[in-house]
């Protein structure tokens, strides 16, 4: 039997997370901000987020692929359409765990010079930090687990999923598809 994984926010604590987060934003850049999205994880937390700003929002995406996992050596396989500079810009990321990855994209999207640039997460697993990292705009914190759903995957399964859950890596390394019973079909709503 798989230990099945634990619910670490209901569909109704993303909904409250992602309205604070919005007015959180939406009174930081009340003339309007650059929302950067990088995909594929922060696709839900990007539409959702969005349509809780009150102001102007230009969204765009970039694509990473990493040399090596859990190294934070990435490179950037599909680049802004926008020019940032002089723009307020806001990084919108599902998950910071090393920090390692976001190091990397901060410092280039600094080369461009926009006006301002700031961090948006939607959790955060600071007990995994490797490089210090200041996030502005923080959902809440995951505990040191595989975290997965409202975008986040593994191995491509688990994005669609209205919810966030904790899981052990190892048993999805086994079996992807481990998680599908306990978290498909089943309610969170509150
Ligand atoms: P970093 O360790 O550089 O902060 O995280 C790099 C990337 O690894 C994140 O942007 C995310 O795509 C992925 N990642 C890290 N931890 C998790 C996790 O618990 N679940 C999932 N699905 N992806 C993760």
């Amino acid at each position: 039997m798989v230990p099945p994984p634990t619910i670490l926010a209901s569909r109704g604590d993303l909904r409250r997370t992602v309205q604070r987060l919005g007015a959180e934003l939406s009174q930081a850049y009340p003339s309007g901000v650059v929302l950067i999205s990088v995909l594929k994880g922060s696709l839900l937390f990007l539409a959702d987020l969005c349509r809780e700003i009150t102001s102007p929002v230009t969204v765009d995406f970039l694509s990473i692929s990493s040399y090596a996992p859990g190294t934070g050596r990435v490179r950037i396989v599909k680049d802004l359409d926008l020019d940032i500079s002089g723009r307020d810009v806001v990084l919108v990321e599902d998950i910071v765990d090393t920090g390692l990855t976001l190091g990397f994209l901060l410092s280039e999207l600094r080369r461009r010079e926009p006006a301002s640039l700031e961090v948006c997460a939607l959790t955060d697993k600071a007990a995994r930090r490797i490089l210090p990292t200041h996030i502005s705009f923080r959902g809440f914190e995951v505990p040191d687990v595989f975290v997965i759903g409202y975008g986040l995957d593994f191995a491509g399964r688990y994005r669609n999923l209205d919810l966030v859950a904790g899981g052990s890596l190892e048993v999805l390394t086994t079996n992807p598809d481990a998680y599908v019973p306990h978290l498909y079909g089943i309610t969170t709503r509150d």
